[in-house]
């Protein structure tokens, strides 16, 4: 079952627009490195192919009062530049109500009462896939909605029509993953990521989506969710993480890892720059001071070449000493 598509999201995503990448960070701090480095490559990847570049601010969850500014100056600082006004998702409660409305009209949202640690043991049970929604709420009777309800407020979920969905992913391919009744709507009110992701790409005209390679298994959930709002399919390209020397994820705490914190121990952002260009890894640009890697985007953009990139985490050993250039 597909949904009705308004004019305005078909307009912006027809085959003759162009079509646009995108960069949606959450406001719930600086951007380290490895946020740094997708902004970098979403951007790289946008402007290689002719595409527009977005920003959005997906300020639904977790806020830090003056990151989403701060966010938005690091990457000015890179070079990093963006068509159009920054879409704040905060801002667009009528979108997500009126995405939320038509599949309400289409019997595709039900109440879920459960909680979280419900959530866990059911989908833990040996025959539940694991994470996954388990489907508890999804064929209550009237009465037992009503008995709910009155212990609970309601979070609404999407009636799944599918339980795995195969989403076209640049790096990974054809990439086949479960779906879930992913919450639309939590139960304090507010619309869950999954929804705003969905109904923000389409309104932005977005079709290529370039982020972190964590969100890989939310692909399929969210095409789906797409599919059934009559929204386009957009490409997908999931890079890998940047890694401490652990190994594990990349976080505040590994030290010296935003740029303002790298710009107090005396790291520059072209230093920083250079550092992920190293990463991806791009080769050094000729100058006539001989051959150097590249520092800002623009610079980035002359030798990027998207086959060429690496599928593994990038792990920062350093960050203090990786900002030198060998070449320069
Ligand atoms: N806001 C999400 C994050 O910062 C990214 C969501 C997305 O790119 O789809 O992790």
């Amino acid at each position: 079952m597909s949904l009705d598509h308004t004019a305005p999201e078909r307009a912006l995503s027809s085959p003759a627009a162009p079509g646009a990448g995108r960069y949606a960070p959450s406001p719930s701090g600086d951007l380290h490195l490895g946020n740094l480095r997708t902004a970098l490559l979403a951007w790289l990847m946008a402007r290689t192919t002719g595409r527009a570049f977005h920003l959005r601010i997906e300020d639904l969850d977790r806020v830090q009062e003056g990151a989403a500014q701060r966010q938005l100056a690091d990457l000015e600082a890179l070079g990093v530049d963006w068509d159009g006004p920054v879409l704040v998702q905060s801002e667009r409660q009528d979108a997500y109500d009126d995405a939320v409305a038509r599949l309400r009209e289409a019997g595709l949202v039900y109440e879920c009462y459960c909680t979280r640690r419900e959530i866990q043991e059911a989908s833990s049970a040996p025959h539940g896939a694991p994470g996954a929604y388990p489907g508890t709420c999804r064929n209550l009777t009237d009465a037992q909605r009503e008995q709910r309800r009155a212990q609970r407020p309601a979070a609404l979920r999407l009636r799944a029509q599918v339980t795995r969905w195969t989403v076209q992913d640049r790096w990974a391919g054809q990439h086949t993953g479960e779906v879930d009744d992913v919450v639309l709507v939590r139960n304090d009110g507010r619309p869950a990521y999954n929804l705003a992701v969905v109904v923000d790409d389409a309104h932005q005209g977005v079709d290529q989506v370039v982020r972190g390679d964590d969100l890989l298994a939310s692909a399929p959930r969210q095409a789906h969710l797409a599919h059934l709002l009559g929204l386009p399919p957009v490409e997908y390209a999931h890079v890998p993480l940047a890694l401490n020397r652990d190994g594990k994820r990349l976080a505040k705490r590994d030290g010296a890892v935003t740029l303002p914190q790298l710009r107090a121990a005396g790291v520059s952002p072209e230093q920083v720059g250079r550092m992920i260009a190293g990463s991806i890894p791009l080769p050094p640009l000729r100058t006539p001071d001989g051959p150097c890697l590249p520092h800002t985007a623009a610079q980035m953009l002359e030798v990027f070449d998207p086959d060429r990139i690496s599928h593994r985490p990038w792990t920062v050993l350093d960050p203090m000493m990786e900002g030198t250039c060998g070449a320069c």
